[in-house]
């Protein structure tokens, strides 16, 4: 196997001096919630932080300028045509009503690619990180492990092995208070647990 790359890409990660540039993603007051994209895209560049700038882990996008979910595909399959070794994780926040109240809904899921060929490797590796994402993050978060589930999501729906992680609730006044280090040192664990796989 070719070397292993991880592809960071933050959901609505795209503000220009405090202002978001994705309308609503955020909890329902703040304080004490968050916007989603703000978080995700401090999960990222935590991540990178926290593995001493691993040059195979690579944030996409850190902004401000936002690039279209079509055009953030294009340019996974992109570098994965080029290094075959590249899985993408897709970091976001996950909200159960409209934001407007908070709600009770609670943890973190994982999605993968729903494809017919689930046993072939892309899929097989989707499903690996995913699980030691999930365990390894609810295990030294507290977080509920909501599960692996299938679904075709833009993100998921790439070239390469690949999970969208919805790391918790904004709505959730529980969920929000889990430190953004705690889930960016639960990436980074995970990551290197798949990579020895
Ligand atoms: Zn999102």
């Amino acid at each position: 196997m070719s070397r292993r790359i991880l592809l960071l890409d933050a959901g609505h990660n795209a503000s220009f001096h405090g202002h978001p540039l994705t309308r609503g993603k955020r909890s329902p007051e703040i304080p004490p919630g968050f916007y989603e994209g703000d978080w995700n895209r401090e999960v990222c560049d935590l991540v990178v932080k926290m593995s001493g700038n691993d040059p195979n882990i690579v944030f996409l996008n850190p902004g401000p300028i936002g690039k279209s979910l079509w055009a953030r595909r294009l340019d996974v399959n992109r570098l994965y045509n080029l290094e075959p070794g590249c899985v993408l994780l897709s970091v976001h926040a996950n909200a159960s009503g409209n934001t407007l109240e908070w709600r009770k809904s609670t943890g973190t899921t994982a999605f993968i690619k729903n494809s017919p060929w689930k046993r072939s490797r892309i899929n097989l590796e989707s499903e690996n990180f995913a699980n030691e994402l999930l365990s390894i993050m609810c295990n030294s978060t507290g977080l509920r492990n909501r599960g692996v589930k299938r679904a075709n999501l833009a993100m998921t729906r790439v070239e390469c092995p690949s999970v969208l992680l919805e790391t918790l609730f904004m709505d959730n006044l529980a969920d929000i208070k889990t430190p953004p280090e705690s889930v960016a040192g639960a990436i980074l664990e995970a990551w290197r647990e798949f990579c020895n796989e």
